[in-house]
């Protein structure tokens, strides 16, 4: 089973890795109902800058909803495929692959033009009333 987070081995014990990055950061240890949150999603990102402190509670709390809102498994906009999105594209992606993501790429460019044309139509219109 690979490991959730990047462990650390100290003196016979082990550590997860970005809590020893933020203690040493702080410059105290981090209490044990307090998380420290991976910010961009990639939890072996353990550059201080991708890490924060969060209230255990909080954290937990935060991630279930983030879970809710974007799903692992998502339905590909294009051709209806079940599809996995990378952890830290979860949010944006609407396509199963690249394939996909030019098809819909031109979709919304017509779609865009056809509502610019539309508009320009209606302009006119009410230019000649
Ligand atoms: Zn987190
Ligand atoms: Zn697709």
């Amino acid at each position: 089973v690979k490991s959730r987070y990047k462990k650390v081995k100290r003196g016979g014990r082990t550590f997860n890795a970005h809590r020893l990055v933020m203690e040493r950061h702080l410059g105290r240890p981090i209490l044990a109902t307090e998380h420290v949150h991976h910010i961009n999603g990639d939890r072996f990102d353990n550059r201080v800058e991708n890490l924060e402190v969060r209230d255990g509670r909080d954290h937990v709390a935060e991630h279930a909803e983030e879970r809710r809102i974007y799903p692992r498994e998502k339905t590909c906009v294009i051709c209806g495929r079940v599809f996995t999105p990378h952890r830290t594209k979860r949010k944006r992606a609407r396509t199963c692959s690249p394939a996909c993501a030019n098809k819909l790429r031109s979709v919304t460019e017509r779609r865009t033009k056809a509502l610019v044309r539309a508009n320009v139509v209606e302009q006119r219109k009410e230019r000649a009333a």
